[in-house]
């Protein structure tokens, strides 16, 4: 960090104005001092020519005595040593000493000056005096001969004492003027730095990133100027800011809500983005991976090379990927393309993946479906086949046999009827309920119950099966009457079917958390428990041979667990072997006893 601006600036002005006011102070007071020593010696001179008159009149009279004590007599009165000197040097007359005493004064500069017939100018130290003076000599003249010379002076200490007086006077004047100088400079060189000062505390802020901060606009058009660009610089950046993160924003809202898994790495094989659904594909922690190497984070060995493959291709790649574990497989197929910028240099790859295990679990299904259809209406055709084989190779002749073979073949062609009506009504609710056709109104549980037990009740009584109900008269639900009944026709039908002679068959309907339950208990055989998972697939049954013998198509549970869905509820089964089994199908229940309900799709 430099200094701060206002000791650049501070230092060097005081040091100007101390510079410029000593050669001022200094210039003014030689002036001064030349002005009062020249001033000094005009007087001297003035004082010399009032009473060069009357000396050189006593001198010539050679009335040295009187002329003596005329000086006596002047120079204390106007502070002035006046003094008279022969040409030879002799002195005649001194206002301060007695002239017996002194010496011979032909030497001195300014009585040589003024025996020159100039005018004598002199400051030196006086011998009789003992102190420093200044002096003026000037010729006493008679005819055209110099007679003597006239010298007038003053001490020295007394124009210094003028000049020292004069002098601090000056120094106090510059003092003065120096603090104020000072002062006003401290002031000037303050409104230079604070505006600055200020802009460096706001680029502090701005620097923090609180890029919504202004800074206040200085009166300089400089330090203004400055200002208001870093603002604009400032608002500018906000914006671009506030751009990129809406834009990531929208990137990671895009990512996260795709059912599809994205991951992007760069060139050198780091995750640097996977979203959510790629995490739960490859049952990864999303955060922890994130920029570390895709060899050290995905297990999944066929991803890595997608991704080794995608990294090194310029065409886009397609790979199968399986994970999880056995049994438990997920398929996912991988899309790879490698990501270039706009100098042609690969910046890394994005991979998306695509669970694909429902696709392939429903083409699996389809595929089985087809291959037991074909299979289910394989073996009574294979039966008709024979029968009417038998019939041709000669049975027709024998009118007994050729009763009892057509009277099986009608019964194959009732069954294969009646494997065809239920794949029909099968994909006729399956269809409905994907087009959202199936319409849902307000019934009488109890109702629905009784028309089904009547379908029912003359199979109980040929099965010696009793049918038992219960269910209170008031309960109401949702439903499709039609479909409702033919789905408890099925189970009661189901349940004649597997029970003994002289059983009885429980037909039950109550309201449960919300539900209507409708349950049919048979006392039958009951059906073992690892059977239960998968007794409502198309055409499983538990006991093929049985199931043919009794007549089932094997799809009577596949429609009824549908006719469930149709009403927004689900189909359970409780079984025991040798207890016998309870299904029930649960609906929503309504509890309005009345009013009118619009049908609705769901
Ligand atoms: P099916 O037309 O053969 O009866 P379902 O789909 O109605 O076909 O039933 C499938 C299989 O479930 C039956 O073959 C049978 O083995 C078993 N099942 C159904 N209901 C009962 C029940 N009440 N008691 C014992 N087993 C049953």
């Amino acid at each position: 960090m430099g200094r701060r601006i206002i000791w650049q600036l501070y230092p060097p002005y005081i040091l100007l104005i101390l510079a410029a006011l000593t050669v001022v102070i200094w210039y003014a007071s030689t002036s001064v001092e030349n002005l009062y020593r020249e001033r000094t010696s005009a007087d001297l001179y003035s004082r010399a020519v009032l009473i060069e008159q009357q000396a050189r009149h006593l001198l010539t009279q050679d009335r040295h005595q009187a002329l003596d004590s005329l000086v006596k007599e002047l120079g204390p009165d106007s502070k002035t040593r006046i003094t008279v000197i022969l040409t030879s040097g002799r002195v005649i007359a001194d206002s301060d000493e007695d002239v017996a005493l002194m010496d011979n004064h032909a030497n001195r500069p300014e009585i040589q000056q003024a025996l020159e017939g100039e005018r004598g100018v002199s400051s030196r130290f006086s011998n009789t005096l003992k102190k420093s003076m200044m002096y003026v000599a000037i010729p006493l003249v008679s005819g055209d001969r110099i007679e003597a010379v006239l010298r007038t002076s003053i001490p020295v200490k007394m124009v210094d004492e003028t000049l020292t007086t004069l002098g601090n006077q000056i120094a106090v004047g510059g003092l003065i003027v120096v603090v104020l100088a000072a002062l006003i400079s401290l002031v000037i060189t303050r409104r230079i730095s604070r505006p600055i000062e200020r802009l460096r505390q706001g680029a502090e802020r701005f620097a923090e990133g609180d890029l919504s901060y202004q800074l206040p606009i200085p009166s300089t058009e400089e330090v203004g100027g400055l200002a208001q660009s870093m603002n604009k610089m400032a608002a500018q950046l906000d914006d671009r800011l506030r751009m990129v993160l809406r834009q990531r924003n929208e990137i990671q809202g895009i990512l996260s809500s795709m059912v599809e898994g994205v991951l992007a790495v760069d060139p050198e094989g780091r995750l640097l983005n996977l979203n959510e659904a790629a995490a739960e594909m490859l049952q990864i922690d999303a955060d922890q991976v994130r920029g570390r190497s895709v060899r050290d984070v995905i297990p999944n060995e066929q991803l890595r090379d997608l991704l080794t493959h995608v990294l090194a291709s310029r065409e886009p790649v397609e790979g199968a990927i399986t994970v999880g574990e056995e049994n438990d497989e997920r398929y996912v197929q991988g899309h790879g393309t490698l990501l270039i910028d706009p100098q042609g240099k690969s910046i890394g790859a994005v991979v998306v993946l695509n669970d694909i295990t429902r696709l392939r679990r429903l083409e699996t299904v389809r595929r089985e479906f087809v291959a037991n259809v074909s299979h289910e209406l394989k073996t009574p055709i294979t039966a008709i086949k024979g029968f009417v084989e038998t019939l041709l190779d000669g049975a027709l002749d024998s009118p007994e046999d050729a009763r009892r073979f057509l009277t099986i073949v009608a019964d194959k062609v009732d069954h294969m009827t009646e494997i065809i009506e239920d794949l029909l009504a099968l994909s006729r609710i399956e269809q409905d309920v994907d087009k959202e056709e199936i319409r849902l109104e307000r019934g009488n549980i109890r109702e629905v119950l009784e028309a089904a037990m009547d379908t029912c009740v003359g199979k109980a009584k040929e099965a010696n099966v009793d049918l038992v109900m219960e269910c209170p008269e008031d309960l109401y639900a949702r439903i499709n009457n039609p479909l409702l009944e033919q789905g408890v026709v099925n189970l009661i039908d189901n349940a004649i079917k597997y029970s003994g002679e002289r059983d009885k068959v429980d037909i039950r309907a109550e309201a449960k958390n919300g539900h209507v339950v409708i349950s049919v208990i048979d006392h039958g055989s009951g059906i073992p428990p690892e059977h239960l998972p998968r007794l409502f697939e198309r055409f499983y049954r538990v006991d093929k041979g049985r199931s043919r013998q009794l007549g089932g198509s094997g799809l009577g549970l596949a429609i009824t667990k549908h006719i469930a869905l149709a009403h927004g509820g689900e189909i359970s089964v409780k079984s025991e072997l040798g207890q016998g089994s309870t299904f029930s199908i649960a609906i929503p229940h309504t509890l309005e006893a009345t009013g009118d309900i619009a049908p609705v799709s769901w």
